[in-house]
């Protein structure tokens, strides 16, 4: 459907959540695809998943933090002995960070500027020279709609984000020449990890998931009244990453559910 078929799919962050179900499409649309997530255990559980699901899928994943330029590094030279060389990156590893400019030191701010730049970063440099033989090649960034639609209490996302968004703007210019397009798409509400983890937290401890959430959706004032599905996400990432959009660069894909009040 995606006319993904043997192309060589690289998803960062790939043992959860919106990585996860990408990684899923994928496979469902016959790339061969490797993955990455910083703890080993994910990965090995993950992989174990996949192949039981995909017994005929070509997957491959190992350990690697994106912060760290040698572990990308390895990570893509270990893709392109695998694979050979990669079509596609969707560059999706991260997290947000929840606090205001009051609650935000200077640590916080240059680890929180550190995750958002080098995860798009590292990974884009070192895949670059495989993605540059594809012909082609299509990088995704999953970003969030706080690049556009900031929100107080997650100050320091909200800027980072705007930077990555500005980001995939400069690389689609710089790379087009090179037969590699850059998008990206902007996320509202996913029901995903840090989700789950925050509704761990909750103040509440006898309200369930779908009562949490819908009250989620409804405090954020969510048109669609839900958390989008990972792999609504994913179906956007795999439509950027596939020749489908193939006359499409610099651009993003809204995936909020309404919660995006641009015009
Ligand atoms: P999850 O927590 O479910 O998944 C995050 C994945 O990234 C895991 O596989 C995690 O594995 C991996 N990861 C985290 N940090 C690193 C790192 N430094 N190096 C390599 N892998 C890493 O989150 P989501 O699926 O929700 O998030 C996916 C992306 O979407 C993130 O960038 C997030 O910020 C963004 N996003 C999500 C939204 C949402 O509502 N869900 C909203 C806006 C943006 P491990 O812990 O093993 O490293």
């Amino acid at each position: 459907m995606y006319e993904l078929q043997n192309r060589v799919a690289v998803v960062t962050g790939g043992t959860s959540g919106i990585g996860l179900a990408t990684v899923q499409l994928l496979l469902q649309n016959g790339a061969r695809v490797a993955l990455c997530s910083r703890n080993a255990q994910n990965i090995e559980r993950t992989l174990q998943d996949l192949k039981r699901l995909f017994p005929d899928g070509d997957v491959f994943g190992m350990p690697c933090d994106v912060l760290n330029k040698a572990a990308v590094a390895s990570f893509a030279q270990s893709v392109q002995d695998t694979f050979g060389p990669a079509d596609v990156l969707i560059n999706n590893a991260g997290q947000g960070r929840v606090s205001t400019f009051d609650g935000t030191d200077d640590d916080a701010w240059m680890q929180e500027l550190q995750l958002k730049f080098m995860s798009v970063i590292h990974p884009t440099r070192h895949f670059l020279p495989q993605l540059e033989q594809s012909g082609q090649g299509a990088i995704v960034c999953v970003n969030s709609l706080l690049a556009i639609q900031p929100e107080p209490h997650m100050v320091a996302t909200s800027a980072a984000r705007a930077g990555i968004a500005n980001l995939v703007r400069s690389l689609a210019t710089e790379l087009a020449p090179k037969g590699i397009r850059v998008n990206g798409i902007f996320l509202g509400l996913v029901d995903s990890g840090q989700w789950r983890r925050r509704f761990a937290a909750r103040n509440e401890p006898t309200q369930n998931w779908e009562s949490w959430s819908r009250d989620l959706a409804i405090t954020k004032q969510i048109p669609l009244q839900r958390l989008g599905a990972p792999i609504e996400a994913a179906r956007a990432i795999a439509f950027l990453a596939s020749p489908l959009s193939s006359y499409t660069t610099g651009s993003h894909i809204d995936v909020s559910g309404g919660l995006n009040r641009h015009v």
